[in-house]
This record gives structure tokens, C-alpha cells and sequence, in this order.
């Protein structure tokens, strides 16, 4: 599938996600859609033809595309909007025990999404994750807040991590993103 990523040299193109169409007797005309997780779910009236599935699943891969590219987060503006969100949730889901002295936008790293020093308290986020939804943005901050506190991925760092209630879909929809652009990105960093 071929589509148009635009000029900036950073965007990588968001993935399409998977597809699962679900058919259903008692709808008529109504077609909706939504995301689970990397799926992208469309609900279609059980009568309708492998032709209008096929445009309708391509009409709501398109709607959300434009509805995730509206939300994405105002982080991705600058190093200092990537700062200022990090103390925001630091505040919201940490007390504001946890704060970074600095958080930069680095060129794409192939095998992570974002790295932290603790003895310097920085952040560096790749610039893969520019485009992503802002709830996906915010759970790797979150992620690499909660190591500015606790070093490695045991229990005690997850309880952490999630406080952030959407921590399960953002680590599946970046797994969608890294299986679709052929990284290497697992769920540790
Ligand atoms: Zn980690």
C-alpha cells in the first residue's frame, strides 16, 4: 500500500494497522470502526458485498489516520514541549517526584524508542514517535520517568508504569508500528 508521508525528512510513515472485519445481522446500514490495541476493527451489516467491504474498510483505515493525526501531542513541537509534558505527567501520575533535567528529540534509534540516563536525570525520545497519537507519546515518557526512579523492568516498575491506564494499548499499537516498519524494537529499552 503506497501513500504520500509528506516532506519532512523526520516522518516515518505511520503503519497501516491490522484489519479485522466483523460482520453483523442485526445492523442494516451503519458502518463503524475502531481501534484495539494494532486492530483496526470495522463493524459492517452482514449483507453487505466483498466490494463495499473492501471500500469501506479502506474509507475507515482513512478516518483514523486523519482522526490520530489530529491527536497527536502538542510534545511534538520541540524539545521544550517534550520537557514541559514530561513535568506534567511527572505531577499527574508520579507526585512530581520524578523530574528530568533535560528531554531532547533524537534522530530515530533502531532498536528503541527513547532511553533515560538516571544520573543525569535526561531523556532522549526518537524521533520515530513524532506522528504517533499523544497517548502513545505520553506512555513512553511515562516509561522513561518511571526509570528516572527505578532502574530496570521488574515488578516494581510496571506497578509504576501503570499508573498510566492506556500502558497496555500504547505497547500494542508501538508494536504494530515496529512490526510494520521491519524494527527491531521490543517492548524493553
Ligand atoms: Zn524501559
Amino acid at each position: 500500500m503506497s501513500r504520500n508521508v509528506g516532506a519532512a525528512p523526520y516522518r516515518e510513515p505511520v503503519p497501516e494497522p491490522r484489519v479485522q472485519v466483523r460482520r453483523s445481522k442485526r445492523r442494516t446500514r451503519t458502518v463503524s470502526a475502531y481501534r484495539d490495541g494494532d486492530t483496526l476493527v470495522v463493524l459492517l451489516p452482514a449483507r453487505m458485498s466483498k466490494k463495499e467491504e473492501a471500500h469501506w474498510v479502506a474509507e475507515m483505515q482513512q478516518r483514523l489516520q486523519r482522526s490520530e493525526t489530529r491527536r497527536r501531542s502538542p510534545a511534538r513541537a520541540s524539545d521544550a514541549a517534550l520537557l514541559a509534558r514530561c513535568h506534567e505527567l511527572g505531577r499527574r501520575y508520579f507526585d512530581g517526584e520524578t523530574t528530568p533535567a533535560s528531554v531532547r528529540w533524537v534522530p530515530a534509534m533502531r532498536t528503541r524508542w527513547a532511553s533515560c540516563t538516571p544520573s543525569d536525570a535526561s531523556i532522549r525520545v526518537s524521533e520515530r514517535l513524532r506522528d504517533v497519537p499523544g497517548w502513545v507519546l505520553d506512555y513512553v515518557l511515562v516509561h522513561e520517568l518511571a526509570h528516572l526512579l527505578v532502574p530496570g523492568h521488574g515488578p516494581d516498575f510496571w506497578k509504576l508504569v501503570r499508573q498510566y491506564p492506556k500502558t497496555e494499548r500504547a505497547i500494542g499499537y508501538l508494536e504494530g508500528v515496529s512490526a510494520a516498519a521491519g524494527l527491531e524494537i521490543t517492548g524493553e529499552d
